[in-house]
């Protein structure tokens, strides 16, 4: 089946995906939480696939809006905050609801969701859960993937992306045939602007101050499901099912 655009989510409300939500057996609706570099986005793409649930990051509808895809307003409020963005600080907690607010049909959706970059405040997770109580919507878990710093920060800082298709690569660990070129499509590779050491930084205070206070949150609430990020993608994928308890019945047919 065709892979969904996520156009509903990325360019907002106006816009409508480009094939329907998957019906699965059970949707799964879940959070997403560790530090930048930790290997989240590769996660939720391997749980989109086998579950089903549509990832929505809100990092992805700020970095489309810096490429000006999708008709973006590009209005004040979003330039603020994609320079808020691009020195690797947390964008304000209003501009991100907002955001995620005018596209609350997403967090219906029949497939589910796997939210991937939001909540990264406790503001914004209290938030959340306003949002999804007025839909009658529950969450089923949030998935917290942990892993030392040191070793976050080596991934982030040797990260390449594709500049055409957005494959991800490593200086170190995941090395393209020729240096600086994408094996899929030939494009060059380029480094995020906050994958730079300096944003790196910021990204990683942010994220202590902010960010890991809501592991707190969800545990106090029941739905906390801590997974190591140590290992390669299906690894970490593998343990993420298994601390689920998802079982075969609800995985998508491949
Ligand atoms: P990500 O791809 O999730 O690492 O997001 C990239 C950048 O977008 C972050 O470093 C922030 O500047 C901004 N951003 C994304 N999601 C949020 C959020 N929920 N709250 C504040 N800023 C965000």
């Amino acid at each position: 089946m065709e892979k969904s655009n996520r156009a509903a989510w990325i360019k907002g409300p106006h816009v409508y995906c480009n094939v329907p939500p998957a019906s699965p057996a059970k949707p799964f609706r879940l959070v997403l939480l560790g530090a930048p570099g930790v290997g989240k986005g590769t996660q939720a793409q391997l749980i989109s696939e086998r579950l089903g649930a549509c990832q929505l990051s809100t990092g992805d509808v700020f970095r489309a809006a810096t490429k000006g895809q999708g008709g973006c307003d590009c209005s004040p409020a979003m330039s603020r905050a994609l320079e808020f963005m691009r020195s690797g600080q947390l964008v304000p907690d209003e501009t991100v609801l907002a955001l995620v607010e005018e596209r609350g049909a997403c967090l219906k959706c029949r497939g589910g969701f796997l939210l991937d970059g939001f909540p990264r405040t406790l503001a914004q997770a209290e938030a959340l859960e306003k949002i999804l109580a007025a839909q009658g919507v529950q969450l089923d878990g949030a998935l917290s993937y942990e892993l030392p710093l040191d070793t976050i920060v080596a991934r982030l800082a040797g990260r390449r992306v594709c500049s055409k298709c957005k494959v991800v690569y490593h200086v170190d660990t995941l090395r393209p045939k020729l240096a600086g070129v994408c094996d899929c499509c030939g494009a060059t590779l380029y480094q995020r602007e906050d994958d730079r050491p300096q944003a790196i930084r910021v990204r990683m205070e942010a994220y202590e101050t902010s960010t890991a206070p809501l592991t707190n949150y969800y545990r106090s609430k029941g739905l906390l499901i801590s997974i190591s990020a140590e290992g390669t993608p299906e690894e970490i994928f593998e343990r993420t099912l298994k601390a689920m308890k998802v079982n075969a019945a609800q995985l998508l047919p491949t």
